[in-house]
């Protein structure tokens, strides 16, 4: 299994470090965030090592997504959560601080403080054009 000596969730991975897991399989695990947004964030992270969203090996984002649904499916009867969010981080510019992929799978409760960060409003449709045309194709 690939790891990078310097990578915390590696090390988490290994055993080297500790953390609060809740579920296994044979390519990710589930862990308890340890400065959590509400009660009961979990991280999802794939066992081998890769930096982002973008170098992430396709069958290990199944699985991370996979283990992240399984994980969600079970919070609003364990947590009586309301909801909740998936979120990804990729790159500085999006807040990533931990450089192994993670998926973070925050339960929402319907009075809990987290807010959007951004203000939601109506785009210019030339530069909304702009933007599809860049990325068409994928
Ligand atoms: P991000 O900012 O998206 O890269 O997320 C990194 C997350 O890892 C943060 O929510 C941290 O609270 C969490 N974190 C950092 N160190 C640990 C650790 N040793 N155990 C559990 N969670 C951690
Ligand atoms: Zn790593």
């Amino acid at each position: 299994m690939a790891a990078e000596p310097d990578c915390l969730f590696c090390r988490i991975a290994a055993g080297e470090l500790p953390a609060t897991r809740v579920d296994e399989d044979d390519r990710t695990i589930t862990f308890m965030d340890i400065n959590p947004a509400t009660r009961g964030h979990v991280l999802v992270i794939p066992r081998e090592h890769s930096k982002d969203l973008l170098e992430i090996d396709a069958e290990d984002l199944a699985a991370v997504t996979r283990a992240a649904q399984r994980i969600a499916q079970v919070m609003p009867e364990r947590l009586d959560a309301d909801g909740v969010n998936l979120l990804n981080s990729c790159g500085r510019a999006a807040w990533q601080t931990v450089f192994h992929f993670h998926m973070h799978v925050i339960p929402r409760y319907d009075a809990d403080p987290l807010r959007l960060p951004w203000t939601p409003g109506p785009g210019e449709r030339e530069a909304i054009a702009d933007a599809a045309r860049a990325l068409e194709g994928g």
